[in-house]
Parts: C-alpha cells; structure tokens; sequence
C-alpha cells in the first residue's frame, strides 16, 4: 500500500509523521519526495549514499547543420528554444525533454544529451528501506526527480511518501498513485485555509484522504469542525508537547522515545488499510 503525506502548507509536521508513521511499521519503505527541500534523513541518524543522478534528455543543436528554419521553436511549447535570422538559441532551464524538437529538425542538426538535474539517496535503516531525492540548486523542475524517486518504490512493502508542501505539480506527482493520502495541518485559520486546497486536490484527483491535526492545543478548533461538517475523517491529533518538541529540536522521531505512540501509529496504518481494503 501507498500512503502519500501531505499538508497544504511547510512547516505542519508533515515530515514529523511521515518517519514515525515509517519507524512504527514492518516492512516499510520511507521515500523522502520533497526534493527541494528533503529533511526526512536528518531524523533517522544514518549516512545516505548517492545511488544515481537524475539527468533530462535535452536537445544540443550541431550550428554546423543548423539553418535556422525556426521548426523546432515553433514546436516547443516550454519556449525553450527561440530562433532568429543567424542562430537559434536554447534555454536548458526551461527544457522538459519531451524530445519533440529533435524529431521535427529536417536537418538532423539536433542531438540529445543528457543534462543533470537532481541525485538520488538511498539509506537501509535497520530494516527501513529510506530513499530521498535533491534538486541541483537553481533547477526549477522538481517533478523529474520525484518521478525517478517514485522508480524504487518496492510493491512488497508498505510505502510512505512524504510529499512536498503545498498543492503544485510535484504534489501531484508524489499523490499520483497513492492508494491513501494523510493531510497534516495545524488548528490554526493558515493551517485551515491551507488544508481545504490540499483537500480539493485530493478529491479533484479522487484520492482516498483523511486529516491529521498536529500541536493540537495550540490554536482552535476549527479544522476539526471543518471536518466533521464535510464528513472527514480525523485519524489522529498530535498534541503541542515539550517533550515532542524538544525531541523534535534534537532530530529524535518521537515514537523513538515514546513508545505508546508507536502503537497509536499502528493503529492508523491499521484503519487506513481497512478503508483502503487491503
Ligand atoms: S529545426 Fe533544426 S534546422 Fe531548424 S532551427 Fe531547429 S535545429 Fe535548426
Ligand atoms: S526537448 Fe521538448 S521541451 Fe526540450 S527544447 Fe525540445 S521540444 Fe522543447
């Protein structure tokens, strides 16, 4: 089963119940999806190793062949290709490989290489098979990587996908074929606002979801209303503690220090399978 955890916004805990979800299950598999900005490893205390390089397939046009007919830019819908009177130019930037310029050149003036986008991590955490992905910095497409990431998923395993914040493509991508999605907000109006987009999201995508409230105590208690008037389920509520946050501040995962939790985690993935039908 794929599980995707989601929250419309950074900064909710998502990451928080995405490794102690992983930590507290057999079997499991933890994919870090949030390429951009992965943070899942720091919680695990364990060296990752470069398992490959995530490359784009991009055009490199020969000038000696190149006549400037305009084909290829007139094709590219990304604009990443732009052409004038003595040079066409290419942007790598705004390339997403399709390979579509090299099949209309009538000139066989363009090649294709490969060009390096992002890298892939792969830990063994006592059993936990951990992958995460990086963005090259500067690289605008993260969805490249979090598809190449997606590539290692083990089918035999559970699978936790901690997903990006927010609601943009690579959201989309890390939600694409999750068979569940835990939304994590915060009880307060930002974490409200926040987690009705993510909801649309996943009802548009006609994903199977529930709602995950973390610090509680520390706002109201308007999700948990917003839930309860659109018939969603609330699976668990994470209280504002010290002791989760000073765990938290020192990269421990609480269910490591706080046994009790783990078995409420199993409980989750327990209910979770049976609505799923698993
Ligand atoms: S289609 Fe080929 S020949 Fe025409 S501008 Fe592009 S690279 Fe040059
Ligand atoms: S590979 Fe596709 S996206 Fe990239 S320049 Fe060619 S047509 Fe444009």
């Amino acid at each position: 089963m794929r599980i995707a955890v989601a929250s419309g916004k950074g900064g909710t805990g998502k990451t928080t119940v995405a490794v102690n979800l992983a930590l507290s299950l057999d079997n499991v598999q933890l994919i870090d999806c949030d390429v951009e900005n992965p943070n899942g490893h720091l919680f695990l205390g364990k060296e990752l190793e470069e398992a490959e390089s995530v490359n784009l397939t991009v055009p490199l046009i020969d000038k000696g062949k190149c006549t400037n007919c305009g084909k290829c830019a007139e094709f590219c819908r990304y604009n990443a290709l732009v052409t004038f009177k003595q040079d066409t130019l290419f942007f790598p930037e705004m390339c997403h490989g399709c390979g579509g310029c090299t099949l209309v050149c009538p000139e066989e003036a363009i090649a294709e290489v490969p060009r390096p986008i992002g890298r892939i991590y792969h830990a063994d955490v006592g059993g936990m098979d951990f992958w995460s992905g990086l963005l090259n910095i500067g690289e605008p497409m993260a969805t490249p990587v979090i598809k190449r990431l997606k590539s290692h998923i083990d089918a035999s395993r559970t699978v936790i996908m901690d997903s990006p914040p927010g609601t943009a493509c690579p959201v989309i991508e890390t939600m694409s074929d999750a068979d569940y999605v835990i939304l994590v907000t915060e009880p307060t109006p930002f974490g409200l606002h926040d987690l009705k987009l993510a909801i649309e999201v996943a009802r548009l995508m006609g994903l199977r979801f529930g709602v995950i409230v973390n610090r509680m105590g520390s706002g109201d208690d308007r999700v948990q209303r917003h839930c309860s008037e659109q018939n969603i389920r609330l699976l668990m509520e994470i209280p504002q503690s010290q002791e989760i946050a000073e765990l938290y501040s020192k990269g421990i995962p609480f269910v490591r220090e706080m046994p009790e939790w783990k078995a409420k985690f199993r409980d989750l993935h327990a209910r979770i399978t049976k609505e799923v039908g698993r």
